[in-house]
C-alpha cells in the first residue's frame, strides 16, 4: 500500500464577547480600543484559533479540553503561554508548522495596523518566518454581533508536517 504523505491539516475557530473598558488582546498583541474580549483567559481570539489548528491538525483535541475554563489556574493567563505549550505537544509528536494562515473578524478598531506587530510577537513562539504565518483581517460589514461590536472572531488554518 502507498504510504501517506507526512502532512497534516488543520483548522481552528473562536468566539468572545466584547465589552467596554476590558483591554483588548489579538495575537499576543494589545490593541488600543475602548472595548475589549472577555473570557476566562485574555480572550486572545486570534490565538486560540491558531491553537485550535495546531491540536486539530494531530487530532489532539482542542484549548477547552487541555485548559479548562474552570480551571483556575488558567484564569487571566497570557494566551502566548497556551500557545507555546500547544507548540510542545506538536513537537513532542514530532511535527513542526509549514505555514498557518488566519482570519481576524472585527468591527472595530482597525486590527491591519498591527499585524506586523503580531507576526513579530507570533513567529519566534512557533520558530516560524513572518511568510509562514498569515494574518488577515475583516470587518463584518456592520451585520450581526460582530458587526454591532458585541463579539469578535478568528479563523485559523495550519499545515504540520513530520520531522
Ligand atoms: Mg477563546
Amino acid at each position: 500500500m502507498q504510504q501517506k504523505p507526512n502532512i497534516r491539516i488543520g483548522y481552528g475557530f473562536d468566539v468572545h464577547r466584547l465589552e467596554e473598558g476590558v483591554p483588548l488582546w489579538i495575537g499576543g498583541v494589545q490593541i488600543p480600543s475602548p472595548h475589549g474580549a472577555v473570557g476566562h483567559s485574555d480572550a486572545d481570539v486570534l490565538i486560540h484559533a491558531i491553537c485550535d489548528a495546531l491540536l486539530g491538525a494531530l487530532a489532539l483535541r482542542d484549548i477547552g479540553f487541555h485548559f479548562s475554563d474552570q480551571d483556575p489556574q488558567f484564569k487571566g493567563i497570557d494566551s502566548k503561554i497556551l500557545l507555546q505549550r500547544v507548540y510542545e505537544m506538536v513537537q513532542s509528536k514530532q511535527f513542526g508548522i509549514v505555514n498557518i494562515d488566519a482570519t481576524v473578524i472585527l468591527e472595530t478598531p482597525k486590527v491591519n495596523p498591527h499585524i506586523e506587530q503580531m507576526q513579530k510577537v507570533l513567529c519566534p513562539l512557533l520558530g516560524l518566518h513572518p511568510s509562514e504565518l498569515s494574518i488577515k483581517a475583516t470587518t463584518h460589514e456592520k451585520v450581526d454581533s460582530f458587526g454591532e461590536k458585541r463579539a469578535i472572531k478568528a479563523y485559523a488554518a495550519a499545515l504540520l508536517y513530520k520531522l
